[in-house]
């Protein structure tokens, strides 16, 4: 047995053992005063309302059993596609979500919403054509990367130099590149855990700024983005700090074959490239926060965070409206059945995918009380089932975390050890010691979809969002009873 104590009262936990309700942390009735005496921190505790929850028959919590029955995440994920759509920072559909999230959090019975105000860089879409114009004419699907430079209406027309890695365009001379259109060819590979956008998108951070430095003309690559379709995915790029900076567009992975068909018929290939974005002044987005308060000490929090806002291309049901739902639902959940005795508190933050503002405003506005964040979970992989956890905490309070695998592997949900990333929006706080899990979604399909058009509500997946959801509210409910995860230890990168 582990003893682990949850707000000072003891926690006994079978390890290995499968957790059905009654041997899923539970709290002592008896002890603490500062706990309140009528209540078990178990999700147990509203079990009556539903026939399947016999604890003689399911291994599954009647948290879980709510999250896995329930139609709200799907619903909310659909909601914020149909009524809000793209909603890129700064743009008329980021006030709409604004909007969206304050009315949705109050509908849901959050308390003490509001908006935060979040400083955001603007970037706007213009034309976009690209064509091989020599030695046949293709018309070629593209898009503008986020903080791409303009072509001028005129565009660009050159010779098309293709490299297949990083490496190779770090190799090229200034005499090879320039006055050249560089393409960068990476092929990405489909895989349940993300690493395929680990391998390809170093090319569309790094790309377009090292080409402009070798002097060429204009950046295209093949789009980040595994469908074979002719939907380009877009993304920001490493021009935003840039004067003057080059055009970078992606190319859909179909036209991406075709250029590299041309040209290895003919080295020569030319295209010609129109992109004509435009930046703006600075404009005022929101971090739309919403707490599920806590009875015992809603002064500590467990923070649930997804993005507010998405790329202009998409109508964002997966990212993240997905995400928002899954979140926004498991804090209800925990409230609803878990009886949090810390505070539930979600985030929808501003501007993840232009720039992260909203992670960074959200640690500057809540300084005093980064050290009452108990545990952040971010969800911002899509709509597919959780598969694996991670732990980033103090080690020595990894009985907790061990609690927390007990409870999810009735959802198949495997512990691993290695790598992580803790979702770009909490970044910051984990920065600052607030201790996360990740709770790592399968991704197989997610970059078929992700910031392209091909993100809309039908990609919704209601098993796995359920699922999810589920996974979600038993990391929070865990802390929000008293789970004690420690505090962070110091990152490398943005990755442990
Ligand atoms: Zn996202």
């Amino acid at each position: 047995m582990k003893h682990i104590s949850l707000l000072g009262l003891p926690l006994m936990l079978a390890c290995g053992a499968s957790p059905p309700p009654s041997t899923s942390p539970s709290t002592s009735t008896s002890a603490s005063p500062s706990t309140s005496p009528s209540t078990s921190a178990s999700p147990s505790t509203s079990a009556s309302t539903s026939p399947s929850t016999s604890r003689s028959t399911s291994p599954l919590t009647p948290l879980e059993l709510a999250a896995l029955s329930s139609t709200r995440s799907a619903d909310i994920a659909r909601s914020i596609a149909e009524e809000v759509g793209p909603r890129l920072a700064g743009s008329p559909g980021d006030k709409l979500a604004v909007a969206w999230a304050l009315r949705t959090m109050t509908s849901l019975g959050f308390r003490n919403v509001h908006a935060e105000p979040v400083t955001v860089p603007v970037w706007r879409r213009g034309t976009e054509t690209a064509e091989i114009i020599s030695p046949v004419h293709l018309p070629l699907a593209v898009t503008a990367l986020g903080w791409s430079g303009s072509t001028g209406k005129k565009g660009v027309t050159g010779e098309v130099v293709e490299v297949i890695s990083l490496d190779a365009l770090k190799s090229l001379t200034k005499d090879q590149a320039k006055g050249k259109i560089i393409f960068g060819n990476v092929l990405m590979r489909k895989a349940a855990d993300g690493a395929g956008y680990g391998e390809a998108v170093p090319m569309r951070f790094a790309g377009p700024k090292l080409a402009m430095d070798l002097g060429a003309l204009a950046f295209v690559m093949r789009t980040v983005g595994t469908a074979e379709d002719r939907n380009p995915h877009t993304g920001s790029c490493g021009l935003r700090d840039v004067k003057n900076p080059i055009a970078a567009g992606a190319l859909s992975t179909v036209d991406a074959e075709l250029l590299h068909d041309t040209l290895a018929r003919d080295p020569k290939t030319k295209i010609s490239l129109v992109l004509t974005p435009t930046r703006a002044p600075d404009a005022q987005s929101a971090n739309v926060v919403g707490d599920m308060p806590g009875d015992t000490h809603p002064d500590e929090i467990v923070l649930l965070g997804a993005h507010l806002d998405s790329w202009d291309l998409a109508r964002g049901a997966i990212d993240d409206g997905a995400g928002d739902a899954i979140v926004l639902e498991a804090a209800k959940l925990v409230a609803e059945h878990g009886e949090p005795h810390r505070t539930v508190r979600v985030v929808l933050f501003a501007a993840e995918e232009n720039s992260g503002a909203g992670g960074k405003a959200y640690v500057a506005a809540h300084t005093n009380e980064i050290g009452k964040h108990v545990l952040a979970l971010e969800a911002d992989s899509g709509t597919a089932r959780v598969i694996s956890s991670r732990f980033f905490g103090d080690p020595s309070q990894k009985a907790v975390y061990d609690v927390l695998t007990v409870m999810l592997k009735p959802l198949r949900v495997e512990a691993r050890e290695g790598d992580g990333h803790p979702g770009s929006d909490i970044t910051p706080l984990v920065g600052a010691g607030v201790p996360t899990v990740e709770l790592r979604q399968d991704m197989s399909r997610y970059f078929d979809v992700h910031h392209s058009a091909n993100d809309t509500q039908s990609e919704i997946d209601l098993e796995g969002i359920r699922q999810a959801t589920a996974a979600f509210a038993d990391a929070a409910w865990l802390a929000a009873s008293g789970g004690d995860f420690g505090r962070a230890p110091p990152m490398k990168d943005e990755h442990w």
